[in-house]
C-alpha cells in the first residue's frame, strides 16, 4: 500500500512516521508513506500558498493551485488515480470500520488544511472522502492524517506479528477488548484472573469474551446496541443488566 500525505508541515508528520511501528513497517517495506511539502509546488516567486478570504474575516485561507498541482504530481506518478481524503473537522467521523476500508485501497492521499482551511474550489475537484476524527477543531490536518495513516497501516499483512493483534482489540468486532495484565501475578494486593493463570484456552478464550462484554456494556452501552451480538451473548447481557452476573 502507498500513502502519500499532502501539507505544509511534512517535518511534522516525518517525524512521527519515522518512529515505533510504522517506522519499521516503512523501512521493512510493507508500506510506502510519503510527506509531500504542498509549497514545493506554490509555482510562485515566493512559494506563496495561501491568501486572505473574499468576503473578508481572519486568518488565511490555502489557495486552489499549489494543492491541485501536488495532487497532480501524484497522479501522474501511478496509473491509477489515488484516493483522495481531506481530514476536515467536516467530515465523516473516522471509526475502526472506516479504517479497515482504507486498509484495502492501494494508494491514498491524505490533505492536510491549515489557517482557515483550503479554498472550496479544490476541495470540489480532487477530494473523494472528507474525514474528522472527531467534533473538535485542530490549528491542521497534520495529527489526524497520522491518526487516520496509523490505524490503517497497523492492519496491513506483516506490520503486527499476528492480524490477532488488532481483531481481537477495541472496535474491530464492535465491542471494547477484556482487560489485560502482565507480571507481577500480585501488585498492590490486586491478583490477577485465578483463570489466566490457569492455562486452560478454553475457559480463558470464554472469561476473555464475556469481560469484553461487561466492559462494552459499562463503558460504552451504544456500541451493544450497534452490534450484531449472538443469542448466547445478548442473554448474557439481559444477565447482566439484571445483576445476575457483577459489572
Ligand atoms: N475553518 C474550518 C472549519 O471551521 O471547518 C477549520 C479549519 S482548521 C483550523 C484547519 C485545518 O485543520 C482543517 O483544514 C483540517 O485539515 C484540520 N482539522 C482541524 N480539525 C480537524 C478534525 N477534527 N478532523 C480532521 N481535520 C481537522
Amino acid at each position: 500500500m502507498k500513502i502519500d500525505i499532502l501539507t505544509l508541515f511534512p517535518e511534522m508528520c516525518e517525524a512521527v512516521l519515522s518512529s515505533s511501528i510504522i517506522g519499521r513497517a516503512r523501512k521493512n517495506g510493507l508500506v510506502e508513506i510519503n510527506c509531500v511539502n504542498i509549497r514545493d509546488f506554490a509555482g510562485n516567486k515566493h512559494n506563496k500558498v495561501d491568501d486572505t478570504p473574499y468576503g473578508g474575516g481572519m486568518g488565511m485561507v490555502m489557495a486552489a493551485d499549489p494543492i491541485y498541482n501536488a495532487y497532480k504530481s501524484l497522479c501522474a506518478e501511478g496509473e491509477e488515480k489515488p484516493f483522495l481524503i481531506y481530514l476536515t473537522p467536516q467530515g465523516k467521523v473516522f471509526d475502526q470500520k472506516t479504517a479497515i476500508e482504507f486498509s484495502n485501497i492501494k494508494h491514498i492521499v491524505l490533505l492536510c488544511g491549515h489557517y482557515e482551511g483550503i479554498d472550496e474550489r479544490v476541495i470540489e475537484e480532487i477530494v473523494d472522502c472528507e474525514v474528522s476524527i472527531g467534533d473538535f477543531v485542530l490549528t491542521g490536518g497534520e495529527l489526524p492524517a497520522l491518526t487516520v495513516a496509523d490505524a490503517v497501516c497497523r492492519m496491513l499483512p506483516g506490520v503486527l506479528s499476528d492480524s490477532v493483534c488488532f481483531t481481537e482489540e477495541s472496535h474491530y468486532s464492535g465491542l471494547l477488548e477484556y482487560p489485560q495484565y502482565t507480571k507481577p501475578a500480585e501488585w498492590h494486593g490486586k491478583t490477577v484472573p485465578e483463570v489466566l493463570l490457569s492455562g486452560h484456552h478454553l475457559n480463558i478464550e470464554k472469561w476473555r469474551h464475556q469481560k469484553a462484554l461487561e466492559v462494552t456494556l459499562k463503558k460504552r452501552p451504544d456500541l451493544i446496541e450497534k452490534s450484531e451480538l449472538s443469542n448466547k451473548d445478548l442473554k448474557y447481557i439481559v444477565d447482566l443488566k439484571n445483576k445476575k452476573h457483577d459489572i
